[in-house]
């Protein structure tokens, strides 16, 4: 797509040269056949979204989208940018959840000044009740999707936006703080589908399949907007219907025959322990080009055990494309091109907790293998950076990943000061940039970019680093009773001196659990593996460990339930009885 410069250009060619296409296919619990919607069609939905949008003299202004995962968010995303608004996908708050939901919704409301809200008749019966509680919601104005009324599409002007028009902002999933409205504008998605199209191998006869949110970068991005960008068929579903039976989502691949489809790491794990041998028997994944690996940290015993199990379907080990990206940067930094076997780095951790890259020659217990993210294509550039004295790190050294692409957003929406410090920073002694400073810890290697953690989630003890996830993960190889991916390792302050907790969910109904066991197990296993002493070991009931609305643990927030003595404890263990039970 050369000739196009803006999404809105994009899907009005779409509509003129291909209108019987079938742009997006939804499965309803994914599975049955549902929506449909052709180029054609959601060109009209678009432009009567825009035209009511142009009636109510929106232009420039916000549209707030919250929808259960289907094709009328696509609609409503693309009429707000039909209309010259910016649109802010956002998670819908559910009937059941709608205490927890409401002040992050709130906040956002309020951070974007949004006027209007795009939903549906359900979900706005569901919302009037809240309205009451919160004056903003009052003024802004409601539109359900059902009541868009068709003909208006022919009145809809082009709103003559320019690529450098904002085309939505993407708040950050708020793991570490405040969720921030990242400014995309139709130059930063257009050039990353172009992007993704070229690194990730999509080509005319791809196929995607997403269960990933609308309102996260992955699922907007690639897993919705690419497909439209590279003119081919989409199946989509809903969250839930992976959650709820996470085989679902391959066999959705087997039956359409899928290429591309990316989840975080979770969700290969998922797959791992809960498809059935019989299950298994019944799919069919070589079709499967490209496995988008993103999001959080990719665990290499995930990748083999995925492996492992899923190979006689026929997936092979050079679909798993692990890759590495951030709001900040439109979706991906670097990505596994199409056809490669993903790279792990073996490298002695004992110098790595010394921000020191030293590669193993044989596998030991001090080694630690880190997984490759891919590689840098396209325009993409990266420096690794000491965050401290912002000068570039030696070859062989742990840094802040810096990033300058035309991907790069144009900043955080009205927080000047943020913006500038981690949109435009600069290399100290060189004066080299404007780079985006993605707060994440990394290093490169033969092209290919390392990510090992975040800088604020870094337990720093005596002098050496650690990274919770390495942490955690090993706490939940120690009994099946202990949830994998709901666990926090995080540092407190004890009289000055930074000390480690560990906290893990146990699951539901645990058979042959003995807390008193697991706890010393849990507390052995880190003393040999990470050579560290745990000055707290808690395990909690399910709920406990909190995460973000795109799944990612919010170790934070988990300190400072601990700190408060919030969190519902199963059994504990400390140093210090101030911190038990
Ligand atoms: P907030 O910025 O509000 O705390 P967030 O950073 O989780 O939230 P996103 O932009 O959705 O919001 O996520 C990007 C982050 O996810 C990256 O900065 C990085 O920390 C993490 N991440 C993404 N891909 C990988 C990966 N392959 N390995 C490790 N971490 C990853
Ligand atoms: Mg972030």
């Amino acid at each position: 797509m050369t000739n196009v410069s803006t999404l809105v250009e994009l899907l009005r060619d779409r509509a003129n040269h291909e209108p019987d296409k079938l742009a997006y296919t939804f499965l309803v619990d994914g599975k049955t056949e549902g929506h449909q919607l052709t180029y054609q069609e959601l060109d009209r939905l678009a432009r009567a979204i825009g035209a009511l949008l142009q009636k109510h003299h929106a232009q420039g202004e916000r549209a707030l989208l919250l929808y259960p995962q289907g094709l009328d968010v696509m609609a409503a995303f693309l009429g707000s940018l039909y209309g010259g608004v910016i649109a802010i996908p956002a998670p819908p708050p559910d009937a059941g959840r709608l205490k927890r939901a409401l002040p992050r919704l709130r906040a956002i409301v309020k951070d974007a000044n949004a006027k209007f809200v795009f939903t549906t008749q359900h979900l706005l019966t569901v919302l009037q009740a809240a309205k009451l509680d919160f004056p903003e919601f009052e003024e802004m104005t409601w539109f359900a999707s059902e009541d868009i009324d068709l003909e208006l599409a022919d009145q809809w002007q082009d709103p003559q936006i320019t690529p450098e028009t904002l085309a939505y902002l993407q708040y950050t999933s708020g793991s570490t703080s405040t969720p921030k409205g990242v400014m995309i504008s139709h130059h930063n998605i257009m050039h990353h589908c172009a992007y993704l199209q070229q690194a990730c191998g999509y080509d005319a006869d791809s196929v995607s399949i997403t269960w990933m949110p609308y309102f996260h970068d992955y699922g907007l991005v690639e897993g919705l907007t690419v497909p439209i960008y590279n003119g081919h068929p989409c199946y989509v579903m809903s969250p839930m219907s992976f959650v709820k039976q996470p085989v679902r989502w391959l066999q959705a691949i087997s039956r359409y025959r899928g290429t591309h489809s990316q989840a975080p790491n979770f969700a290969y794990e998922q797959c791992i322990r809960r498809v059935s041998d019989a299950q298994l028997a019944t799919l069919d994944l070589s079709s499967w080009v490209a496995a988008g690996n993103a999001a959080e940290p990719i665990n290499p015993r995930v990748l083999e055990e995925f492996f492992e199990k899923f190979a006689p379907c026929g997936f092979k080990w050079e679909t798993f494309a692990p890759a590495y990206g951030l709001a900040e940067n439109t979706l991906l930094v670097s990505t596994s091109p199409r056809n490669t076997a993903p790279v792990l780095c073996l490298v002695e951790k004992s110098q790595i907790e010394q921000n020191k890259i030293v590669e193993a020659t044989h596998w030991h217990d001090g080694v630690r293998a880190i997984p490759g993210c891919g590689r840098l294509v396209c325009q993409t550039q990266v420096a690794i950076v000491n965050p401290d004295t912002l000068k570039r790190c030696a070859p062989d050294e742990v840094g802040e990943v810096w990033v300058a692409d035309p991907s790069v957003a144009g900043g955080y929406w009205q927080r000047p000061q943020e913006s500038e410090s981690t949109f435009r920073a600069r290399i100290a002694d060189t004066n080299e940039g404007p780079f985006l400073r993605t707060g994440d810890l990394g290093f490169m290697r033969n092209g290919e970019l390392f990510i090992t953690g975040r800088i604020k989630d870094l337990i720093i003890i005596r002098g050496t680093n650690h990274y919770p996830q390495d942490l955690e993960w090993t706490v939940q190889q120690i009994h099946p009773a202990l949830r994998p991916d709901y666990g926090a390792a995080f540092s407190i302050d004890v009289d000055g001196v930074e000390q480690l907790v560990v906290v893990q969910e146990v699951k539901r109904n645990p058979e042959e659990f003995d807390p008193d066991e697991v706890l010393c197990n849990i507390k052995q296993a880190i003393a040999e593996i990470h050579e560290l002493q745990a000055y707290a070991v808690v395990l909690v009931k399910p709920g406990n460990v909190l995460k973000t609305s795109s799944g990612k643990i919010q170790r934070r927030a988990c300190k400072a339930s601990f700190l408060a003595g919030e969190l519902e404890v199963l059994a504990d263990w400390s140093e210090n009885p101030k911190y038990t039970a």
